[in-house]
């Protein structure tokens, strides 16, 4: 798939309206108070915002938040978001009372350069997930005759809904800055890697990573595996693996990607150790024991000592590392600690060093490595749809450079 696609500055925005589509699906207040719990996404997107209204274009902002299923939620409404947003930039954010309705379409027609608008929660109407061709249409008519499409949520670029796909059918489409990082970042890294490039594959389940695990043998020189998918690995190696995570199902697909690995000549990187617990809990009690003995009734929650050496050593001299899936049950910190050694390891290397996945941004964060890392993906699952090589059809839409 092609990753060089246009940008804002690629375009000339001056004078004109532009739709932009943001990612502000931010955490809520459970009790309903309208109180936004973490504005980091609100935050991520001022750039593309400022530079926009900067350069006399008069911004059309959209998000969708939650899942409100076409049902007009009232705590699903935007109206918190254009109160933090206009804190934030310094500015009133209108907000418009409907999407595509009367009253978005008269702010729209009214709206000057240098001022912003937000529509209410685009999936309050069935056509955005649908991908409705008359409800992107009309979307795109709030920004009129020589209006611009900018895309900036990379959160749902995986998605071929009518505001990350179907608007471009009628309006010139280019990405923000938002966007053009991960392109640049994930998109150089898959299609002209600083070698060698190591793949860290961890998390839960070999079954959600399949497309990853396959895709990035075809590309990486080194791929490690690691979290509770590894316990699919050793048993279909005949290993033992007491109560850990396994997926029968899979075991076949192990193999076949451990030979895969032999034929392509990459080097694949199994635990050899485990610190396996005798419950799921914070508190268990814990033993170091080679992957493929683990006990009856005890699980692997994280990956052993010698093979946090192992894998930190194979990070040490990468140019690029990928990393998507934390080590261990990361959550507990009994068992965080393969999760925080790699972390360590990235935050020391020279490579570009790339994390995607929901959990291992969050994981991460929590562990204080966030700011030395090149690229923290600020999409959960358009990340690993990405690292799979699939097309995403939010970028696909955009113009090419
Ligand atoms: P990401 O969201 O980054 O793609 P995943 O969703 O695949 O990552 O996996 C994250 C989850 O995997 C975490 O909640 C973590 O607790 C869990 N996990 C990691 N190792 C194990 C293990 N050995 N046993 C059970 N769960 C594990
Ligand atoms: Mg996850």
């Amino acid at each position: 798939m092609n990753y060089n696609k246009k940008t804002v500055t690629d375009i000339d925005v001056a004078g004109k309206k532009v739709l932009l589509r943001c990612d502000f699906n931010v955490p809520m207040a459970k009790d309903g108070s309208g109180v936004i719990t973490d504005d980091k996404r609100i935050r991520a997107a001022l750039p593309t915002i400022q530079y926009l209204l900067e350069q006399g274009a008069a911004v059309i902002a959209c998000s969708h938040m939650g899942k409100p299923k076409g049902e007009w939620k009232p705590e699903l409404s935007m109206k918190p978001v254009a109160k933090r947003l206009s804190e934030l930039l310094g500015q009133e954010v209108i907000m418009a009372a409907d999407i595509v309705g009367e009253d978005a379409k008269a702010k729209a027609a009214a709206l000057q350069p240098g001022q912003i608008l937000l529509l209410e929660n685009l999936r309050y109407d069935k056509g955005e997930t649908k991908n409705d061709p008359a409800f992107a249409k009309a979307l795109a008519d709030l920004a009129g005759a020589d209006g611009v499409y900018v895309s900036d949520a990379f959160g749902t670029v995986h998605r071929a809904h009518a505001s990350t796909a179907g608007v471009a059918a009628y309006l010139p489409a280019v990405s923000g800055f938002l966007i053009q990082k991960e392109l640049d970042i994930i998109g150089g890294a898959l299609a002209d890697p600083k070698r060698p490039l190591v793949a860290i594959l961890g998390g839960s389940k070999v079954s959600s990573k399949i497309g990853v695990i396959n895709n990035l043998l075809e590309i990486a020189d080194t791929v490690i595996i690691g979290g509770g998918m590894a316990y699919t690995f050793a048993a279909a190696q005949g290993g033992k693996v007491g109560d850990s995570l396994l997926e029968a199902d899979w075991e076949q697909y192990a193999l076949d990607m451990i030979k895969k690995a032999e034929e392509k000549g990459v080097k694949l990187l199994l635990p050899t150790d485990t610190v396996c617990a005798n419950a799921f809990a914070p508190d268990a009690e814990s033993k170091v024991v080679p992957t493929g003995e683990i006990p009856d009734g005890w699980q692997g929650l994280d990956i052993g000592p010698k093979t946090v050496e192992a894998y930190c050593a194979a990070v040490a001299d990468a140019g690029t590392v990928i990393w998507n899936g934390p080590m261990g049950v990361f959550e507990f910190d009994k068992f965080a600690v393969g999760t925080k050694a790699v972390a360590e390891a990235l935050s020391k290397t020279d490579a570009i060093t790339i994390i995607g996945g929901g959990d291992s941004a969050a994981a991460v964060q929590q562990l204080g490595y966030a700011d030395k890392m090149t690229h923290i993906s600020t999409g959960g699952g358009a990340s690993l749809e990405f690292m799979e090589g699939k097309e995403l059809p939010g970028v696909a839409a955009l113009l090419d450079k």
